[in-house]
């Protein structure tokens, strides 16, 4: 039963006037269906509006009419409800939603009596927590009971591995060829909503405007399509993604859906928002799941969940990228953000030339690290490799001086740094999130001391010109964009996700455009 999985848009307007503009928005967007969220409608009345709304419509229309008690707005009893309801299956809509709690009431109200080509959904909404897979199975059993056409599942996430068990159940219809509807409510759960057609979910909603949801979680209309490619997604397509927290302004499912697609690779990259990294890696221990990249907070605790790491990556004690390697499905971790900021700052000094110069130009130069976290030690560890003299600066001395320790360089307190000039033509690294938007007039360090610095570089890419390196280059200075690092470590990750070689110039162009 491998049918295309439906893309549907829930109409949530207060006026039938707004909910056929947005129905054919719906279809201009490349919707299969609309929802009519008739509890939305203030002032409905049900034979004017449902003539109106479902006459001459351009798209199949799902009914539904949800009362307060299982989320939605309607507060009256269920004999007009059902009225309304009936009223719209004689007018042709193709699916009407019933309450499963109300549904054999309905069932018996309309007498069994359903034209040929409509499909009555029977739906539960969980607004708490997922099931265990057990209940989840009977309750599919107590839908289908009751005379659902179609089943509809929806509970809330309070850890992403929850929806693990709604991906298992959705399969298990599959199998026995019982169309479903299972998703997963709330941020944590965005990924029940993506690769529904991976699993073989009935329908998934997109809305139509980024305020125009229905339940928690959903993606627009937009995404699913130009982001994500659901049309796309089938049971072979591989799942990357960022793991995270927060995880929901990341940048990176667009860069890397797109790079996938510009080279025909059947995958796809989601965000990830993961609370516990080694309770996400266990439940989504199967080959589809064939890697990720890590951001904060994980970078650390990825070290250890991996099976193998890269010596680099175990020496900076942070993994940004995370592999399950085909041939034995072991984890494997390794750090693209040394390479990606390291090499950018290296052709910043050769002014993009001379790429393959063998000496480094970082060689026997001081090179100030500002900050000790993940990036920090990336830039010190990488610094230090190529042959500088490395001087870590940050706001909490005693990790300074533990990087220091740990790498071979020297620790200085942030006071300290703004009269720190031993020699002029150093090079600075701000791998704190100082300057970030919104506090862009935040600066670590005062535009009177960079005059000691040739190149200053900063991890920040929010703004892509942050103050300091607007300072530095008013005082004469080359400055290197976290954005520059930000490319090359994606392309470093692409590489390892695909094995083939990252479209450079399109990835530079989307990150350009973002
Ligand atoms: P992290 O591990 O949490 O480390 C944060 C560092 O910043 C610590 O040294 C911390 O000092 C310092 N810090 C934070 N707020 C500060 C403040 N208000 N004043 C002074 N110091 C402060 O984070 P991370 O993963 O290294 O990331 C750091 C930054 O780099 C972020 O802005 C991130 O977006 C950026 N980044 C960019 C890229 C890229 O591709 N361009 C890649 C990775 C990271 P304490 O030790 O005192 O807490």
């Amino acid at each position: 039963m491998a049918t295309r999985t439906l893309l549907c848009v829930p109409l949530v307007a207060k006026t039938v006037e707004e909910m056929l503009s947005d129905m054919a928005a719906a279809k201009a967007k490349g919707a299969d269906l609309v929802e009519i969220r008739l509890d939305h409608l203030t002032a409905f009345n049900p034979q004017r509006d449902l003539d109106i709304l479902l006459r001459d419509r351009p798209l199949p229309a799902l009914v539904t009419y949800r009362p307060k008690w299982e989320g939605g707005e309607y507060e009256g009893d269920d004999e007009p409800r059902f009225e309304a309801l009936q009223l719209a299956i004689q007018l042709g809509a193709e699916y009407v939603d019933i309450e499963l709690k109300v549904a054999e009431n309905f069932v018996n109200y309309i007498s069994g009596q359903k034209p040929e080509n409509f499909s009555l959904i029977v739906s539960s909404h969980n607004y708490q927590s997922t099931p265990s897979t057990e209940e989840l199975g009977s309750l599919v059993a107590r839908i289908q009971a009751v005379g659902a056409d179609i089943v509809k599942i929806a509970t809330t996430a309070v850890d992403i591995a929850d929806v693990a068990r709604m991906f298992q159940v959705i399969v298990h219809c599959q199998e026995r060829q019982v169309p479903m509807i299972g998703l997963v409510m709330s941020e944590r759960g965005v990924i029940s909503r993506v690769l529904c057609p991976k699993f073989g979910g009935y329908l998934t909603f997109g809305t139509l405007d980024a305020g125009k949801t229905s339940a928690p979680g959903q993606p627009t209309i937009s995404d699913l399509l130009n982001v994500y490619n659901i049309r796309q997604i089938g049971p072979d397509t591989k799942v990357f993604g960022i793991i995270g927290k927060p995880v929901g302004h990341s940048k990176s499912p667009i860069l890397h859906n797109e790079a996938f697609k510009s080279i025909g690779f059947n995958a796809v990259y989601v965000p990830l928002l993961v609370d516990d990294l080694a309770t996400f890696l266990s439940t989504y221990s199967s080959p589809d799941f064939a890697g990720f990249s890590c951001t904060i907070p994980h970078k650390e605790a990825a070290v250890v969940c991996c099976d193998e790491v890269d010596p680099i990556a175990k020496a900076i004690g942070a993994v940004n990228t995370i592999i399950k390697r085909p041939a034995d499905g072991r984890l494997v971790g390794y750090n693209t953000d040394y390479v990606g900021a390291i090499s950018a700052i290296e052709d910043g000094i050769r002014g993009f030339q001379l790429k393959d110069a063998t000496v480094s130009p970082l060689a026997g130069k001081t090179f100030v690290v500002i900050g000790a976290g993940g990036a920090g030690k990336a830039l010190a560890y990488g610094a230090k490799e190529k042959g500088a003299k490395v001087v870590i600066a940050n706001r909490t001395y005693e990790r300074a001086k533990e990087l220091a320790n740990l790498i071979g360089g020297h620790a200085l307190t942030l006071a300290e740094l703004e009269n720190f000039h031993p020699e002029e033509g150093m090079i600075l690294a701000n791998t704190t999130s100082i300057g970030m938007q919104p506090r862009v007039n935040d600066t670590p360090l005062s535009k009177q001391a960079l005059k000691s610095y040739a190149l200053v570089f900063d991890a920040v890419y929010t703004p892509k010109v942050t103050r300091l390196l607007r300072e530095a280059e008013e005082s004469g200075a080359i400055v290197v964009s976290g954005l520059e690092m930000f490319i090359r470590q994606a392309m470093g990750q692409f590489e390892l996700f695909t094995g083939l070689t990252a479209p450079e110039s399109l990835m530079r162009h989307i990150v350009s455009s973002l």
